[in-house]
């Protein structure tokens, strides 16, 4: 399983696809990836191998500069299409893509159920795309940090919004997650050879690190007071 995502200003879909490529090793059963135009964010996604989805994007080349890229193993609910990542809320205003596993899921899925949310995947993941329009603030880093309150469990996350398709957020609790700072462009991988091709600066993030991403900057907070932090710059030698 693994995550990868990219916001730059080159084209996002053959970078994550690339990516997840790099990230078979780990094993997979499903790939996806979401893409933001800039006014609208487009999924595709499939049961199978990233041959699969990438016949899917060859068909319908999603465009934008912004994305993020999803290869699953199932924990919650069987392989499918409809479990694949990345996730959305009813909306389509949120993608996310998860590794992982979130503990409380059946207690919020509940919840969200009783307030007339429709659920579309058996995943746990899912709980966390309608959380975020649920306690949508209209500013993504509050937001994202705001649901992760909620969360028990192992994840690691990278979440978009259409709203601000300059900005992409990484959270790591419990399940790896690196940064790749490149020249007016950043990467989120689950490991280092993900990126590798692409920059050589990384930041390894740390458990309860929240990361906001943008094509020129990238910012680091603890998850639970939103205070500014600061990790070490590594710069990868090997090949
Ligand atoms: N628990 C999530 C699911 O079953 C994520 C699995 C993963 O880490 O790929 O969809």
């Amino acid at each position: 399983c693994g995550i990868m995502g990219y916001i730059g200003n080159r084209e996002a879909q053959p970078i994550l696809i690339d990516g997840l490529r790099k990230l078979e090793y780990r094993g997979y059963d499903s790939a996806g990836i979401a893409v933001n135009d800039g006014t609208k964010i487009a999924i595709r996604k499939a049961k199978g191998r990233i041959d699969i989805l990438e016949g899917l994007v060859q068909h319908a080349r999603l465009h934008g500069s912004i994305g993020i890229g999803h290869t699953r193993w199932a924990t919650h609910g069987r392989p499918s299409d409809a479990n694949s990542h990345p996730h959305t809320d009813e909306r389509g205003k949120f993608a996310i893509v998860h590794n992982g596993i979130i503990e409380n899921e059946q207690e919020i899925r509940q919840e969200l159920i009783q307030e007339g949310v429709t659920f579309t995947s058996e995943t746990d993941t899912e709980v966390i795309a309608h959380l975020l329009a649920k306690h949508d603030q209209g500013d993504l880093i509050q937001t994202v940090q705001q649901v992760a309150a909620r969360l028990r469990g192992a994840y690691a996350l990278a979440v978009m919004s259409e709203g601000e398709p300059d900005k992409l957020i990484a959270v790591r609790f419990a399940s790896p997650l690196i940064i790749g700072v490149g020249e007016g462009e950043k990467f989120i991988g689950s490991d280092i050879p993900a990126i590798l091709e692409h920059t050589r600066d990384v930041y390894v993030m740390e458990d309860g690190d929240l990361a906001v991403l943008t094509p020129d900057s990238l910012e680091l907070y603890d998850l639970e007071t939103l205070q500014p932090i600061e990790r070490e710059q590594v710069r990868i030698t090997w090949d």
